[in-house]
């Protein structure tokens, strides 16, 4: 079958204070009047940017997995404003919320991502509603703009910017055996990957370090490209298990990697043997233990709640769909699995 690599039509401008030059980037792109969607501790960028701007207005606050009530809210505030675009700044729940304005206003999006989660880089869109997330792809609302500015990621707490990180982690190791893999987004996992396990542990050692928010967000941009190859067994259970049991996204993908990688690896030992040596490694698991461990995320799905019980119907629900690249497991094997990592087993 063909290779088939598809570029999505963006600008991406990537430095230490590159949010100052957003004003001139929205009017590069004829764009005057924003209505910009920021977490809390993002505010005060949002009205510096207004100000600049001259013209728009910001909804402050966002919340985890979209909900529909509150994307109403953001549609109906854009719809008042005449906004011609939206600006979100924050993590991926930040651009969520403006990528499900956009999936029904057709509004441009221009993305300042906070955190290393890759949302900003993807046409994928998640709400929920009444306990329910519906997700889907839809290519216009990918961010036609994104700035990366290190600086903004120097007060992410430890906590997240090890979960976030681990995130962006996965989405380079699954890129590597998923079913959209092509030679680009295989060197952007194998360079992402590399940058990440680099610049989060040097973020954490020193969370105001230049160059280590600058290497973990290279690898964090590097890490939303090769994502365009899609996800694989991983990424599918993370989205059954995080439905099912309301689980924080990035701990969620940080606590299950190890175990989703062991049984996946030894299906495919090209992509075992570049993990392992962008991650100076012997092993390609032991590299993904040896980095979470590093950076101090759950070990274990039972550290974030979950029961074995809750493992067992996760796995029912997830078995007749999940994906067969590089390896579908059994119902029983996939069970056995999310137990184990319910455990906090040995991987
Ligand atoms: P988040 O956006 O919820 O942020 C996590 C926490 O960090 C929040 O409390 C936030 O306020 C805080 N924060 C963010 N940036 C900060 C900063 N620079 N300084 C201080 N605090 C900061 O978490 P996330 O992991 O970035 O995103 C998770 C959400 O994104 C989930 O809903 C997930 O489904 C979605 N997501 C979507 C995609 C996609 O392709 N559509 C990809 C990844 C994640």
């Amino acid at each position: 079958m063909s290779v088939v690599h598809e570029t999505l039509e963006r600008r991406i401008v990537f430095g230490a204070g590159a949010i100052g030059e957003m004003p001139a980037e929205l009017a590069r792109l004829g764009l005057r009047r924003p209505l910009v969607i920021a977490g809390r501790s993002q505010a005060p960028y949002a009205e510096r940017l207004l100000a600049e701007v001259g013209a728009g207005d910001s909804v402050i606050g966002v919340r985890v997995h979209v909900p529909a009530d509150h994307a109403e809210a953001a549609r109906t505030r854009a719809s008042e404003l005449g906004a011609d675009c939206l600006v979100a700044i924050g993590g991926g729940s930040a651009v969520g919320l403006a990528k499900a304005v956009a999936l029904t206003g057709s509004l441009p999006i221009a993305a300042v991502p906070t955190t290393y989660a890759g949302s900003e880089l993807t046409t994928v869109w998640g709400i929920t509603d009444a306990g329910r997330k519906m997700t889907g792809k839809e290519p216009g609302i990918a961010p036609r703009l994104v700035v990366y500015d290190p600086e903004l990621t120097y007060d992410l707490p430890a906590a997240v910017t090890a979960a976030s990180g681990m995130n962006a982690v996965a989405h380079c190791v699954e890129a590597l055996w998923a079913a959209g893999a092509t030679p680009l987004t295989d060197i952007a996992a194998r360079e992402g990957l590399r940058l990440l396990a680099d610049g989060v542990r040097g973020s954490l050692r020193d969370p105001r370090d230049p160059d280590a928010r600058a290497t973990a967000l290279t690898g964090a941009w590097l890490a939303g490209e090769a994502f365009a190859a899609g996800g694989a067994l991983h990424h599918k259970l993370c989205h059954v298990l995080g439905g099912m049991f309301d689980l924080p996204h990035a701990e969620l993908h940080a606590a299950l990697l190890p175990y989703t990688a062991a049984f996946l690896l030894p299906a495919a030992p090209q992509a075992g043997r570049r993990i392992a040596a962008a991650l100076g490694a012997d092993d390609p698991a032991a590299g993904i233990v040896a980095l979470a461990r590093d950076v101090g995320t759950p070990r274990s799905l039972a550290a974030l709640g979950l029961t074995e019980d809750d493992a067992v119907r996760a796995a029912a629900v997830a078995a007749p769909d999940v994906p067969d690249i590089p390896l579908r497991p059994t119902p029983a094997e996939l069970e056995d699995l999310l137990r184990r990592a319910v455990r906090g087993a040995p991987v």
